[in-house]
């Protein structure tokens, strides 16, 4: 990801070198001129010596400058390009991998875990490559100058070396914990906002502020836990660089009662020492964070690194415009990480499927909750691979076609429909991004929608609440209608609601799905007798297979399921 970057890494590697030319030259001028300067006792010499400092030290800001500014500017970009491609990614991860993961985690790797890795590229960077060279430089300057001292100094290397690494490791473990309970956090207030209607029904709002207190409680302690040992580490660090401070003052102070050196040169040799104490600390913390960005940055690219499940074949094929026939070939199909029974098999959710769905045909599939019927329906825009068997459409094995050929001919309404937060207009285009407003508005006429839209405050620029809060349960559906008529897909798959709508509501959407339906392939999930009614066939699913398939009427005829079925759910609302 620097890769693009490295012209301003360039840059900032030039701004560098000037600070930390400076900052390593100037001990060695004061040291070699400021004698000279002030045994003359000229005030005209000490002032433009002074003026001289003062020009270098300009210089010194202004590589600063430049540095700060470029590597700024690459971690900006590259936490741009870390969350782009990080979102990037997700949205093309298949179903079953937010079946495993929960939104807030996500959000959490998205915004909290890229941040740190901001940290790494921008602010640690900078000091590491800067103390290190002020570092090295010290004490190459005082190795010239002094060699026995310097290698006094250089004694203490190995444990600076060795006291880095175990802390080092300690860090990143303790970082990638803390930033997994700084997610179950984020997981909690995600839900308990989501869901706050929930929350406030059950007057649980105090139990929601105890669990995020709590995750956050642990949160803390594990972030406590790694302050304590940054400071440790950085104050182990801060002893040996003063350490070595005392050790110059000592050994240069012992040489010039001796008379071998000067006051002036002293005086450099200090500053130098206090360059190598400051650089000592700085390299310890940069190395406390890098530690902690690296254990984020665990997180982010082990997103990154996730492979969708639903994987495009080699050469896809370009799907035709379907005529609308759909076949299931001994389908079978269970949904990964479910625990294996007794016998050690993982539990089928659909075991050896076998229908044929005739194109323009309406399919309704009915059954007791867990049968299998949501499954089956997404195994049609492929959502899901079944496990055997297989899926086609007008004769094409689905895994063969390209996802985008064969998702743009499926329209689906499910049962809870989804509303973007912008204006209602924007959310029925989101069936067709390139349609004109007089084609959103017929298309919001044939769902019903049409009068309620142009009855809201500013009609069809009416911003929608998060999860179109502002619209009843059949309105929102409506608007569900609208996008897949604008769609205009060959496939429908519909999704009935389960919640009952008020009567007049509950026609409006009828009527509107009978209109979405005409000269369609439909496969509907139906719940409501009415539906049911008009579908060509019915299937009626059993813990994962087919169990009768027929008309309404062969189906009462038979006398089986279905019939029993009816007998207990539809024959009140068939009276009524
Ligand atoms: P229906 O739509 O008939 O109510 P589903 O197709 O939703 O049934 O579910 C069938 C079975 O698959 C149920 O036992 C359900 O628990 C299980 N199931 C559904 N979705 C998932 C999932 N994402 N991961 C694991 N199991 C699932």
């Amino acid at each position: 990801m620097l890769g693009p970057q490295r012209w301003r890494i360039a840059l900032a590697l030039l701004g560098l070198l000037l600070t930390s030319g400076v900052g390593l030259a100037f001990p060695l001028m004061i040291g070699q001129q400021i004698g000279q300067v002030l045994e003359q006792g000229d005030y005209g010499q000490l002032n433009s010596f002074a003026l001289g400092l003062v020009g270098l030290f300009v210089v010194m800001a202004a590589g600063g400058f430049v540095q700060s500014y470029a590597l700024g500017s690459i971690g900006e970009r590259v936490v741009y390009d870390l969350r782009t491609q990080l979102y990037g990614r997700l949205t093309t991860l298949s179903l079953d991998f937010f079946g495993r993961h929960r939104t807030g985690e996500l959000v959490s790797r998205l915004s909290s875990d890229v941040t740190l890795v901001r940290t790494l590229v921008t602010t640690s960077a900078t000091t590491l490559l800067g103390q290190t060279i002020g570092l090295v430089g010290a004490l190459a300057i005082v190795l010239a100058m002094n060699t026995s001292l310097t290698l006094f100094l250089l004694g203490m290397l190995p444990v600076v070396v060795g006291l880095a690494l175990v802390m080092g490791k300690q860090l990143e473990k303790l970082s990638a914990g803390v930033q997994d309970e700084l997610a179950r956090a984020t997981v909690t207030a995600e839900e308990g906002i989501s869901g706050i209607r929930v929350v406030k029904s059950f007057a649980r709002e105090g139990y929601e502020y105890q669990r995020f207190a709590a995750d956050l409680a642990s949160n803390l302690r594990s972030a406590l836990r790694m302050t304590a040992l940054r400071a440790g580490f950085g104050s182990g660090m801060m002893l040996i660089g003063f350490g070595s401070l005392a050790a110059v003052l000592w050994f240069a102070g012992r040489q010039v009662i001796d008379g071998s050196m000067t006051l002036p040169l002293l005086t450099s040799f200090l500053i130098y020492g206090i360059q190598i104490a400051t650089s000592c600390f700085g390299i310890a913390q940069v190395y406390g964070e890098a530690q902690q960005a690296f254990g984020a940055m665990g997180r982010v690219f082990e997103l990154i690194d996730e492979q969708p499940t639903v994987v495009e074949a080699r050469h896809p094929v370009e799907l035709p415009a379907i005529r609308g026939g759909i076949s299931f070939r001994g389908v079978s199909f269970a949904y990964a990480g479910q625990a294996a029974d007794a016998e050690g098999e993982a539990p089928a959710v659909l075991r050896e499927i076998e229908l044929s769905i005739a194109p323009g045909e309406i399919v309704a599939l009915v059954g007791a909750s867990g049968a299998g019927k949501s499954t089956l329906m997404n195994l049609i825009p492929r959502f899901y691979d079944p496990t055997s068997g297989q899926v086609k459409i007008d004769g094409y094995d689905i895994r063969d076609v390209s996802e985008q050929s064969l998702r743009s001919q499926i329209g689906l309404v499910p049962q809870e429909t989804m509303l973007f937060g912008g204006t209602v207009r924007e959310n029925i285009r989101y069936g067709r991004l390139d349609a004109s407003d007089t084609e959103i508005e017929a298309a919001a006429r044939a769902a019903n929608a049409h009068e309620f839209i142009v009855g809201l405050p500013q009609g069809y620029d009416t911003v929608v609440g998060e999860r179109g809060a502002r619209l009843s349960g059949g309105e929102r559906q409506r608007v569900a209608i609208a996008r897949a008529i604008l769609k205009n897909p060959r496939i429908l798959l519909l999704d009935e609601a389960t919640s009952a709508l008020d009567n007049q509501s509950e026609q409006l959407v009828q009527q509107a799905l009978d209109r979405l339906m005409r000269g369609r392939t439909t496969v509907m999930i139906a719940h409501r007798l009415s539906t049911i009614r008009a579908a060509n066939r019915i299937v009626v699913m059993e813990q994962g297979r087919v169990a009768e398939l027929g008309t309404h009427e062969e189906l009462m005829a038979l006398g089986g399921r279905y019939a029993a079925l009816y007998a207990l759910q539809f024959r009140a609302e068939a009276v009524a």
